[in-house]
């Protein structure tokens, strides 16, 4: 597995890989790897050639938020890439990524403004310019991005449609811990009080399935149900929490098999979000 920190070193370290047109599989992270970022590495296994990066890219995050204290294990993550099929890692720092200036930008349009967009309006559009970045540099035929941040994967799924790029996109299934909670980088902020109470949201999806088990149809009442289930852990607060049809975002006044249950919650200092399909 090489390491790599620069464009240049990418560039040529990669000139060999397209030159001999095999099949790249690629897949961006921010570090901090757990579990959930490894499964998607092993979706790339039909590809001949596997690159993870590892950036924490400051222009998808409010100078409000978590930038200067979201993790960085390098050495750890290195290591467990290591144990994986992968061959090349790309580390560039700040400098290498923007050095040549942040003016122009990829916009997400409407479907990157409700729900997450909502609560965090620039988040997109960084996401969307890096990913779009990182495509250009490592000229990936497969990328593969998480269910789990779901509204993100619509919209580069949405993005290399409109915009005619020639890279296949994968969604990977949600990771979570024995008892539910989707993994994520940010879990480790919870601490050991709060921990209970960030089941809220993977109970409140669960309840929403049960509820359209059961036959419950209109989305305001599979949004009462899961409210319900939120209530029992007095410590989360709900962002959101609905349904809404993966193509437009929208939501529907009653939902189909295609609907997607979507929420966020906040335990104390900590946002968490989630998702599941409304049948598994
Ligand atoms: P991040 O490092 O948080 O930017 O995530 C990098 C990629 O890993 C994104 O495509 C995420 O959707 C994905 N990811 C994060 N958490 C999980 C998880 N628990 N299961 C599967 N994929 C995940």
């Amino acid at each position: 597995m090489q390491v790599v920190r620069s464009l240049d070193e990418l560039n040529s370290v990669l000139e060999v890989v397209w030159a001999a047109a095999v099949r790249i599989g690629f897949v961006p992270t921010m570090g901090a790897l757990h579990e959930g970022h490894l499964s998607l590495t092993r979706l790339c296994g039909p590809c001949d050639y596997r690159v993870v990066s590892i950036f924490v890219n400051p222009t998808q995050f409010a100078p409000n938020e978590d930038l200067s204290r979201y993790p960085r294990t390098l050495d750890e993550d290195l290591a467990m890439l290591s144990r994986e099929n992968i061959d090349l890692v790309y580390v560039p720092s700040v400098e290498d990524m923007y050095g040549s200036g942040v003016q122009i930008s990829i916009q997400p349009g409407e479907m990157g403004k409700v729900f997450e967009g909502a609560i965090r309006p620039e988040h997109f559009a960084g996401v969307l310019t890096v990913v779009g970045k990182l495509f250009h540099r490592v000229k990936p035929d497969v990328a593969v991005f998480g269910e789990k941040d779901f509204q993100q994967l619509c919209l580069i799924r949405k993005m290399v449609k409109e915009l005619d790029w020639p890279v296949q996109i994968l969604g990977g299934k949600t990771i979570r811990e024995s008892d539910g909670l989707a993994m994520s980088s940010r879990n480790r902020f919870l601490k050991q009080s709060e921990r209970a109470s960030a089941l809220a949201l993977s109970r409140a999806l669960r309840r929403g399935q049960e509820a359209a088990i059961r036959g419950v149809k209109s989305t305001e009442e599979l949004r009462g149900e899961m409210m319900q289930a939120v209530r029992e852990f007095p410590a989360a607060t709900v962002d959101y929490l609905t349904a809404i049809e993966p193509e437009s975002y929208a939501e529907p006044l009653e939902f189909s098999a295609t609907s997607r249950l979507i929420g966020a919650i906040r335990v104390g200092s900590v946002r968490l979000i989630d998702n599941m399909p409304i049948c598994e």
